[in-house]
């Protein structure tokens, strides 16, 4: 491992670490993204339990102690509340999951969150409540503990929330037992257990949200350097196919683009033109006014092409002072206009500190569409035509354009 590394490493343990207490808020929406369903699936099983004790407690023939009668009773009533109490959290739930799907999305959110802590502090209070009424008649805490552990392993929530909903659980039941469990021994006992329950359902909500944390900090580094590298891998097809001074296509994929245009237009009969052009006496440019001087003439000569032509055609600098264009179902003639007019733009150039006149020559040459030919030969044959007629148009004075005559069927 390099420095850099290990220090990337453990500036990544401290974010983690620094989440625990004080998590983005990315991290707090995921989790109440994991919450939701878990609320829904937990909050339904409670209610459903709730109206199971209910019904079974309804369904035992009545006590003769009045103790254990005012004690079923009591659990009735506690699991009759909490089925409500269940039941309008549900309610809750599914309103702020409707605000969410209808474009309230915060206020969802906020509900949604409100419905976590009232939850869990809901579900701790019922279990305090239980055990309160069971010391009538058992020193059973059992609920208080299940609910405690069960708690810190379902709901995902921050460490301090969690602490505090432990410690008002954890006072609560200290209370309840001095009030309600008349044995000592039994009381501290049971304290102690209700204590270390609290405890332990603290510290694996605890794990739970540092496991969490650590786990969504990596997905999001995994996502981060996935975008990175599609950028990359978006910039190496840019450099592979572009030309770095103009950004015009380079010569491998004009010539690629060039022979699929051809295939295609074999197919449909249609005729396509090409046009080669070279700056003219462009070594005095770079001779006079140096090398960057050169480039920027380049710059604005592919600058007056990128303008010029149709978003169907395409543009490429071959090398050097060299480009072409390529002219999909374009005639002879309409490619010679736009060749003219690609001219008189270019002798138009003014690319200070350059003095010397700008000018290019041209060559055009246009393979009719009847033509039966593979792909490759047939851009050779029209390459070789416009190279033909842009030696013609330098023989014969330059900046001008230079017609080759059409290539036909035999
Ligand atoms: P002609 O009118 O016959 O075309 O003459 P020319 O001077 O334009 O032709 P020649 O082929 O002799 O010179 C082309 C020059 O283009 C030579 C080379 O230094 C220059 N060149 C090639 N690539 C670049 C480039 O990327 N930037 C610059 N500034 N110059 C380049
Ligand atoms: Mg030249
Ligand atoms: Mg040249």
């Amino acid at each position: 491992m390099t420095d850099r590394d290990e220090g990337m490493a453990e500036a990544a343990g401290d974010a983690r670490w620094r989440a625990l207490w004080a998590a983005p808020a990315l991290v707090r929406r995921r989790a109440a993204q994991v919450n939701r369903p878990r609320m829904a699936w937990g909050g339904g099983v409670l209610l459903l339990l709730n109206l199971v004790h209910v019904a079974v407690f309804r369904s035992q023939p009545r006590a003769a102690d009045p103790r254990v009668v005012a004690w079923a009773n009591g659990i009735e009533i506690a699991h009759g509340v909490m089925a409500l109490l269940m039941l309008a959290l549900l309610g809750v739930l599914a309103l702020a999951w409707q605000w969410e799907r209808t474009g309230r999305g915060t206020a969802g959110a906020r509900l949604a969150a409100a419905v976590e802590l009232a939850g869990t502090a809901a579900v701790l209070g019922f279990a305090v409540t239980v055990v309160a009424i069971d010391q009538a008649v058992t020193p059973n805490v059992s609920p208080f503990l299940l609910a405690s552990l069960l708690m810190g392993l379902l709901m995902l929530l921050p460490p301090v929330r969690s602490l505090l909903l432990y410690l008002a659980a954890g006072s609560g039941f200290l209370l309840v037992m001095s009030a309600m469990q008349p044995d000592a021994t039994l009381r501290l006992s049971n304290q102690v257990n209700g204590l270390t329950a609290c405890a332990l359902g603290w510290l694996l909500s605890s794990m739970l949200w540092r496991r969490f944390v650590e786990h969504e900090t990596l997905v999001e580094a995994l996502r981060d350097s996935e975008a990175e590298l599609r950028r990359q891998q978006q910039r190496l097809r840019e450099l592979a196919v572009r030309d770095g001074l103009t950004r015009l296509w380079n010569r491998t994929e004009l010539r690629r683009l060039a022979e699929r245009e051809l295939a295609l237009a074999q197919r449909h009969l249609q005729d396509t033109s090409l046009i080669l052009l070279d700056l003219d006496r462009f070594k005095h440019i770079n001779d006079g006014w140096g090398h960057p001087a050169g480039d920027a003439v380049l710059q604005a000569t592919a600058g007056v092409l990128r303008r010029l032509v149709r978003g169907s055609d395409e543009v490429g600098r071959l090398g050097g002072e060299e480009f072409v264009i390529l002219l999909p179902q374009t005639d002879l003639a309409a490619a010679a206009a736009l060749a003219e007019r690609l001219r008189s733009e270019v002798a138009a150039l003014v690319c200070p500190p350059v003095t010397l006149p700008v000018s290019a020559s041209f060559g055009v040459a246009c393979m009719n569409g009847c033509l039966r030919l593979p792909a490759p030969e047939a851009f050779e044959r029209l390459y070789a035509a416009a190279d033909r007629a842009l030696y013609g148009a330098k023989q014969a004075g330059r900046n001008r354009v230079g017609c080759a005559p059409e290539l036909l069927p035999p």
